[in-house]
């Protein structure tokens, strides 16, 4: 029978382990602290944004938000963000995706410090990935990672296909797999006769935001399926990139949406956020 990977238990784990951690550091002298930019009035931001804030209150690290309007430029973020790159109480930056359409995020992200580039987007932080350095890593990619370990699933050698190649998943992803000993494939909507490609998979990650569209066809019997897609129905459900219940009658270990990577994305957010903190202590 398949086993459900459940992401909002493990977050759950990581909140007490982290909670201690904050208690730490404020013993310590030491508050992390998380600069937040939300430009414009994207429903999804502002939602993600408000429930980042819920579980730092929670964990203890001070939230500094800056609501910017629509038609800001680029030049005012950037200002904001610099004065965040100097401001010695801030640990981490994060810039909610997507900005508006007149903006070029690149540049955005790249004016943030790599030193307090919470979200790994940051180039230089790429770069470091890639060569399999120590840095900061994106915070969707570091909870799958977290649940591979959860879960005890073996990485080194397996044939691993992911599915999507996003700057903030499958590219990274990607590589932390490659560091991890991994065969690893990435397919995205230029592949030619995906199921081929899926059907090799012992793991097998999709995050495409398509609403459902992989079926127990696509995967091979016993493997793991992570099913990063959030997709919101017109009758309000919202649904996976895998149709969960096909699926389920193949597959070994499979993500729930909600409940499988969702929840580890916000806590390795505040991971991040009070390890970058957590470099003040002078031992
Ligand atoms: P994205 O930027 O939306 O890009 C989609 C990727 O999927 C692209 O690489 C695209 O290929 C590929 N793709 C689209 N349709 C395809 C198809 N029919 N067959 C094969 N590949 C296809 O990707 P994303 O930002 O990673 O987001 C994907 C989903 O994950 C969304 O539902 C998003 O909401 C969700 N998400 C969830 C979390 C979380 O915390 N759980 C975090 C991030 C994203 P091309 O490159 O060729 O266009």
């Amino acid at each position: 029978m398949v086993v459900l990977m459940d992401g909002k238990k493990l977050s759950q784990k990581f909140q007490i382990s982290l909670l201690s951690q904050t208690t730490y550091l404020k013993e310590h002298g030491i508050v992390p602290a998380l600069a937040v930019l939300v430009v414009g009035n994207d429903l999804a931001s502002q939602i993600y944004f408000r429930s980042k804030k819920k579980l730092a209150n929670k964990l203890g690290v001070n939230v500094h938000d800056r609501l910017l309007p629509e038609n800001s430029s680029e030049q005012d973020i950037i200002k904001v963000i610099q004065n965040y790159n100097e401001d010695p109480l801030v640990h981490g930056i994060l810039v909610e995706l997507p900005l508006p359409k007149h903006l070029d995020e690149k540049k955005v992200i790249e004016s943030i410090s790599p030193a307090k580039d919470v979200d790994g987007f940051h180039p230089y932080n790429i770069g470091s990935l890639f060569m399999n350095d120590p840095g900061p890593i994106p915070c969707t990619p570091a909870g799958i990672m977290a649940l591979f370990n959860e879960y005890h699933i073996q990485l080194a050698g397996k044939q691993v296909v992911i599915v999507g190649r996003s700057n903030i998943v499958g590219r990274p992803l990607a590589a932390m797999l490659l560091n991890a000993d991994a065969t690893v494939t990435i397919a995205h909507s230029k592949t030619v006769d995906l199921e081929e490609v899926t059907k090799k998979a012992d793991i097998l990650i999709v995050s495409i935001g398509q609403p459902e569209m992989i079926t127990a066809k696509y995967i091979k019997p016993g493997a793991v399926i992570i099913d990063v897609g959030i997709n919101r129905l017109s009758n309000g459900e919202t649904v996976g990139d895998v149709n969960q219940n096909d699926v389920k009658k193949a597959a070994d270990y499979l993500t729930p949406v909600p409940g499988g990577v969702g929840p580890m994305t916000s806590v390795m957010l505040m991971k991040q956020t009070i390890g970058f903190a957590a470099k003040e202590l002078k031992i």
